[in-house]
């Protein structure tokens, strides 16, 4: 588990890279089952200091801390929930991912060989209206398999077995999306054609040492 420290400090490199805008987007940690570290709502992620952070529990009720709860903790506790190998969930408005979430579009072609193995399918999650339960479920059927989500006309989130990983990812996916912008206004991105996506998935062990699920392979 990160120090608090460490937990401010990536809630700065958040908002230092523009993934977010004035108070936008959330960081959240797992302490245990029953406990979480969140940034509360209405606060710069480039102005919390640790004091500022909040411990709530799996309902979202304020445990410890003087700030409020954000309404989207909601999305945080669905995925501490759903998935025990995760503890930790980032969730902002990287403006590349987001402008691909605004045209309705996922990120899931297979371009990229470093981002078919560290996101594998970026789904994008159908619109909700922000604070309702319903934004949190729009996350479920791809909860049990994905490391990063587009929330359609809103933003994204990614996960981590702890913050560092749930911010690399984040940034990840927005250098794809950069990348995917930029190559699309000089033509169109080739993909990986079949035959190497097979070979990619057939050593992603063996030479990265990542796992990945079926459910979220590209080469279907
Ligand atoms: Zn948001």
């Amino acid at each position: 588990m990160h120090t608090l420290t460490e937990f401010v400090d990536i809630c700065k490199r958040v908002y230092e890279n523009g993934y977010v805008a004035a108070y936008d987007g959330n960081l959240s940690m797992r302490i245990d089952d029953d406990r979480f570290i969140i940034t509360p709502s209405g606060k710069c992620k480039g102005e919390i200091e640790e004091d500022d952070l909040l411990i709530i529990d799996p309902e979202g009720k304020l445990i410890s801390g003087t700030g409020k709860v954000s309404t989207e903790s909601k999305i945080h506790l669905i995925i501490y929930k759903h998935r025990k190998d995760i503890n930790a969930v980032i969730h902002c408005h990287p403006v590349h991912a987001t402008a691909f979430a605004s045209i309705g579009e996922s990120i899931n072609r297979p371009v990229f060989p470093e981002v078919v193995l560290a996101l594998g399918k970026v789904p994008l999650c159908r619109y909700s209206t922000p604070s309702t339960d319903e934004l949190a479920e729009s996350l479920l059927p791809y909860i049990e398999y994905s490391w990063a989500f587009l929330l359609e006309n809103h933003g994204a989130v990614t996960i981590g077995k702890n913050l560092k990983g749930a911010y690399y990812r984040m940034e990840k996916l927005e250098h794809a999306a950069r990348t995917l912008f930029i190559a699309r206004s000089m033509g169109r991105e080739k993909t990986i054609p079949l035959q190497k996506l097979k070979e990619l998935y057939s050593i992603a062990e063996s030479v990265y040492g990542i796992k990945i699920d079926k459910r979220n392979r590209l080469d279907f």
